[in-house]
């Protein structure tokens, strides 16, 4: 069994957040060692003509060590590996040095959240003074020709607070000082899948009234960023309407790739990388079952998740668990996860 790429991301640290929209899911922290990682990449070898490592799937150098697993990573790794546009809040304002790393790795754009305001980026970030960590992690980012990208979970508890982000981002003059460098600062709004953490969210999801309370800016902020047309290509469609299309779609479908990216937590737990990890998308342990087991519980779709979705017509799952009489937004997608996690839920 081999193949073409496997990226295996393990939660070495965990976060120091508690998102309440995290899609991964909110699990204690660990504190695994570097022969950890190891073990890690030495299972899933064999198996993979390309192997990528990653030693976080939560908040990324996190840890005092992160240079020491950066490189351990890109040692275990069979090529080099982008930094992504992820970083550490909590680390950025705390150790000097890591901005440059970051811009030395070529690191050009940074992606921050926030939810409002300090009380509810505070509160949505599950942490105090995550709201002055994010604004200084702004400024130092700039100072160090780094563009900054916000992003803003939106929905009905938090919507009100938009007019006073498009001010923060006037008043700190964001676009003017991103260009000065050549950089380009983005803004955009999304509500995130309705997975994890913020399946809890579900009763504040927008509705389409609530849309015509975006403000302009807003508005055109994320259709640059998301390259579309129309706002509700990001918000997508009504519960009712996506229930009614997908009622008529009697298909099965497979996650199986060839180039799957693999969870695995702290107790080495695996899970393929499309919705929380949680235990009906469980595939396997890696200490106890091993590599093999894993990837053939993969290959053949044996998580309760990925079985579900291969043998019951999706219009079988819809019909169990969604709610015609619902407004709520979600794009095809999403709602499709949504429904397939409820009714795996059901299952258990
Ligand atoms: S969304 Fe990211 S930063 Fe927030 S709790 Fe989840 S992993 Fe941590």
């Amino acid at each position: 069994m081999k193949f073409n790429r496997i990226t295996a991301c393990l939660d070495m640290f965990g976060c120091p957040n508690r998102c309440k929209h995290c899609w991964i899911g909110s699990s204690p922290n660990g504190n695994l060692t570097v022969s950890d990682l190891e073990f890690v990449a030495e299972q899933f070898r064999t198996f993979a003509d390309y192997l990528e490592i990653y030693d976080w799937y939560r908040e990324p150098d996190y840890k005092n060590n992160y240079k020491q697993l950066w490189n351990l990573c890109n040692d275990l790794s069979d090529g080099p590996r982008d930094h992504f546009e992820l970083i550490s809040v909590y680390r950025i304002v705390r150790d000097k040095e890591y901005v440059k790393w970051l811009y030395s790795l070529g690191v050009r754009n940074v992606q921050l959240t926030l939810f409002g305001g300090a009380e509810k980026t505070d509160y949505y970030t599950g942490r105090k003074n995550a709201y002055n960590e994010i604004l200084e992690a702004v400024e130092i980012l700039i100072k160090n020709r780094i563009s900054p990208r916000i992003q803003f979970f939106v929905n009905k508890d938090n919507i009100e607070e938009l007019p006073f982000i498009e001010k923060l981002i006037k008043n700190l003059n964001l676009d003017e000082r991103c260009k000065n460098f050549d950089g380009g600062f983005s803004f955009f709004i999304h509500q995130g899948s309705c997975c994890g953490e913020n399946e809890k969210l579900n009763e504040f999801r927008l509705t389409p009234e609530d849309v015509n309370k975006i403000p302009e800016a807003t508005i055109e902020y994320t259709k640059k960023h998301f390259n579309v047309e129309n706002i509700m290509d990001v918000f997508g469609r009504t519960e009712r309407e996506l229930y009614d299309e997908l009622l008529k779609d009697n298909s099965i479908d497979t996650f199986v790739s060839d180039k799957p990216v693999f969870y695995i937590d702290k107790d080495f737990n695996v899970y393929p990388n499309i919705s929380a990890p949680e235990n009906f998308w469980l595939l396997g342990n890696l200490k106890l079952d091993g590599a093999e087991i894993v990837l053939k519980n993969y290959k053949s779709s044996d998580s309760v998740a990925q079985r579900v979705r291969k043998t019951v017509p999706l219009c079988d799952i819809v019909r169990k668990t969604g709610d015609h009489e619902s407004l709520k937004l979600f794009t095809k997608p999403d709602y499709k996860i949504y429904l397939l996690n409820k009714y795996c839920r059901n299952l258990l």
